[in-house]
């Protein structure tokens, strides 16, 4: 009979190789010095590798990983705030572009009627006039919700820093 092979070994090792083929084997090792002691290498890396424990987690390890959970809780309980206080700003310069846009097309349709009203005629002047303040007014309001906006956004990236 030949040599046995490294996988038959090492299955003698770790009470894998069973059976007939198990039998064969160990009667092959108890009369072959070489294999013998390959077993006895093998065996001993065995239960050198079942003997190994799990590493034990630091001792703070729970307290660590539930103050790092907190800590993200906060940081997205306050975003969540913020976003909540910025819905009101950004409805408010959505309503401010959308007035804008709306006094603009006011002015083009008076524009039409104009050419056969003369009473409407007399109006357009003053849509005219009122559209320029109009659309400063939107864009100063604008300009204003973003300025609100940057500094709401501002201390949570301060914090989030710290
Ligand atoms: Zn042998």
């Amino acid at each position: 009979m030949s040599h046995l092979t490294d996988s038959q070994i090492q299955g003698l090792a770790d009470g894998t190789l069973r059976g007939p083929e198990g039998l064969a084997a160990r009667e092959h090792c108890d009369g072959c010095a070489e294999c013998g002691l390959e077993l006895t290498l093998y065996t001993s890396l065995a239960t050198g590798l079942s003997a190994l424990t799990d590493p034990q987690p630091p001792p703070d390890f729970t307290a660590t990983v539930m103050a790092a959970v907190q800590v993200r809780e906060a940081h997205l309980a306050s975003r969540r705030h913020t976003l909540l206080a910025a819905l009101p700003a950004a409805a408010l310069a959505v309503f401010a572009v959308v007035g804008w846009a709306f006094s603009v097309q006011i002015g083009h349709i008076v524009d039409d009627f104009a050419t056969a009203r003369t009473v409407i005629g007399v109006l357009t002047p003053v849509f005219a006039a009122i559209r320029v303040p109009l659309g400063i007014g939107a864009f100063v309001i604008f300009a204003v919700v973003l300025t609100a906006l940057s500094r709401t956004l501002r201390p949570v990236y301060a914090r989030a820093e710290t």
